[in-house]
Order: structure tokens, then sequence, then C-alpha cells
């Protein structure tokens, strides 16, 4: 087969002239900030996913910082998975919390009850579990010996029917290259309406925002109409979504089901053809990586030999605790993971593949096999 000129990249993002659109109806509005739009979106969001309330914010990364303050979770102990994205370790340590990093499981890669149950410290107060390349993290195992508070990283899992149910707290992403993508954005979901109630502020600097004042009138006077004041009792950040991102996000959303039917088309194919190749991943209803096992000895070499063929690839992910900032804090053994690491690939797969792109990779991969 012909190599082709250009790279075929791992992730990427598709956007058209309905992003464009709404990017460009924003910018006309004079409403850039907070706004409707992130009202909107907000509003939907919840209940696509079957939740009370939802906060939009910058990250997920930041989202997952601004629940553990709004709960008061600080200089405490918080288990987290040793595959994960390095937020789910770093969080953690923006609250002066210890990074409790646990193995995960052989099968699925998800975060290991049993594992949690070993490490579990007197003062264990947070768990974030992550639902690896969106197949669910078993939360209700661990409920079975765990009470506290759990945040369920639905990063991976936009959106897997069941996903952020099982948590106390989900926080999702928008990032680039997750499934329902706007550049960068995240959002909150919870049903636990005094939570909500803290969040809100707390994404800006305390203060309750000035759309929400527009057009509900004076919180403090009960006057209609626009206020001017307001008063800060509650330390907050600065990590609301504004109303530019939101219009790329209801956008997406609406294509959200037509795009994930495509990545379990691109999951369905490669598992038909390279399943006696390759270990193939659980099935995924999100496929936000398609996460291959070959032999260690395979897994660098197949790398650079697609690389070769034009082929991005990439590893999800690098054991957390393998890196200096938590690993003094996770000095024990994990023999799942420093067994499965080693063996973990994913290949592309996104909207922008055609049919064709499927093809090239499933022919350069069983060529790699083949060739030895
Ligand atoms: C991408 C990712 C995040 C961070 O999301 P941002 O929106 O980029 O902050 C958190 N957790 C996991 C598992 C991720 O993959």
């Amino acid at each position: 087969m012909k190599i082709r000129e250009d790279f075929l990249p791992v992730l990427r993002p598709v956007g058209g002239e309905e992003e464009i659109k709404s990017i460009a109806e924003t910018i006309q509005s004079g409403w850039w900030g907070k706004g409707p739009k992130v009202e909107k979106f907000e509003k939907e969001f919840a209940g696509m996913v079957g939740a009370k309330y939802a906060v939009a914010v910058t990250s997920a990364s930041h989202g997952q910082d601004l629940v553990l303050k709004a709960k008061g979770i600080n200089n405490v102990d918080i288990i987290n998975p040793a595959i994960s994205f390095m937020t789910t370790a770093v969080v953690p340590l923006w609250n002066n919390c210890s990074s409790n990093i646990v193995d995960v499981r052989a099968h699925d890669l998800n975060i290991c009850p049993e594992d949690v149950r070993r490490n579990l410290k007197p003062n264990t107060k947070a768990i974030i579990a992550v639902n690896h390349a969106g197949v669910p993290a078993p939360i209700n195992e661990i409920r079975e010996f765990y009470s506290d508070f759990i945040l369920e990283d639905c990063a991976h899992s936009c959106y897997t029917p069941g996903a952020g149910k099982n948590g106390d707290v989900a926080v999702w992403s928008f990032q680039a290259v997750k499934t329902m993508p706007c550049g960068d954005g995240g959002m909150i979901t919870t049903n636990d309406k005094e939570l909500y109630e803290k969040l809100v502020p707390m994404t800006w600097l305390g203060i309750t925002s000035t759309y929400s004042r527009l057009n509900r009138g004076d919180t403090l006077t009960g006057k209609p109409g626009y206020s001017w004041d307001y008063e800060v009792d509650l330390l907050g950040y600065k990590c609301y979504m504004i109303d530019i991102i939101a219009a790329i996000c209801l956008e997406q959303m609406k294509k959200l089901a037509s795009n994930l039917k495509w990545r379990r088309y691109i999951q369905k194919r490669y598992n038909e053809a390279l399943s006696s190749y390759l270990q193939i991943p659980p099935w995924s209803e999100t496929c936000q990586f398609y996460c291959a096992r070959v032999q260690p000895e395979h897994r660098d070499s197949l790398i650079d030999y697609l690389a070769t063929k034009k082929i991005h690839t990439s590893v999800h992910f690098k054991p957390l605790y393998l890196h200096n900032i938590v690993s003094n804090m996770n000095k024990r053994k994990y023999p799942v993971i420093d067994k499965e690491w080693k063996r973990i690939i994913s290949l592309p797969c996104h909207t922008a593949m055609k049919e064709e792109d499927i093809d090239y990779v499933i022919y350069w991969v069983k060529n790699y096999f083949q060739r030895l």
C-alpha cells in the first residue's frame, strides 16, 4: 500500500459550518462572557447525563479542583488510579493533600477496588475514579467498603450511558481531543443543591454572574433589572466557561450521538480485523482511546513502525507514580500496571477518520506482525 503524505493523527477534533456560525452569532450578539449560551449548555448537558445541576468551567482540571475546594477537602489523603491523565494525580496536591496512587485492574485498566481497600488510610477522605477510555470504573464495588467522597472523572466517558451517576459528583472534559471537544472546557454535574449553589459563585471570585443579575433582578434588594451590586462572602476563583466556548459545545453536543457511532464503528472494525494480532480493548461506548495491548517487546517497535507509515499512535497512559512530582509519595509495588503499561498502544480513533483511513491503519498493523 502506498504510504500517505500527511500524518494520520491519533486523535483530533472536527468542526464545521455549524460551530463557525454559532461562534459568529455569539460575537455579534455582544455577549462574549458567561451568558445565555453557557446557561443553555449547562441545562442541556445536565439533561443528557441525568443530573439535576451542571456548572460549566474552563477545564476538567479546574472543575475537579473547584469541587475539592467547595467540599473543604484539604490536607487529607486522596486515592487516585495509576492509569489516568496527570490531572487526577496533581489536583490533590493543589489542595495540600497526599496523592495516593493505587493499581488498576488488568482487564480494563480501571482503578482496582482491592488495591483501594489495601491502601485506605485513616485520613483518606476522597477517591477520584476515572472511567478509563470510557469504560465505567467499579465505583459500586468501592462503595461496599468506603463511604466517603467519590469524584467520578468522566473525561473519557462523554457519553457512556450511566456515567456520572455513580460518584457523588462528576466532572467532564471538553478539551480539544475529547469526545465532545470545544478547545478547552469542562463541566461539573451533581444532584446536590447546596454544593451547586456554592460552586456557581466560586467559578467567579465569589461573585454571582452579571448575566444572572441582569435577568433575575437584584438579589440583594429584590428590585427588577440590572444590578451592579454584589456581595462576596466566599473565596472564589476564576474558571467559568464563556459563551464563545459554549457556542462550540452546543453544536458539538448535537453531533455527539453520530460522532460516537462513528467511533464505535472504528472500534468494531479494528476489533474484527486485528483480534488475532493484538489484545483488543474492552468495549467502550465512547472509544475515547482505542487502547490495544501487544507483547511488551513489540510496543515501541510497533509505534516506530507505524510512524514510518505516517500513522500517529500514543500511550494512554504512562503510570502516574513514575512522575517525580508524586513518586516519593508512592514508593510501593504496582504489579498489574507495571506489567500492562509496557503493552498499551492507542491506535488512531476520531471522527475525522474516513473508511480508507481505518483500512490503512489495519493494513499496516497487520503488516507489522506478518513481516515478523
Ligand atoms: C483530559 C483529562 C482530564 C483533564 O481534562 P481538562 O479538561 O483538559 O482539564 C482529566 N482526567 C482525565 C482522565 C483526562 O483524560
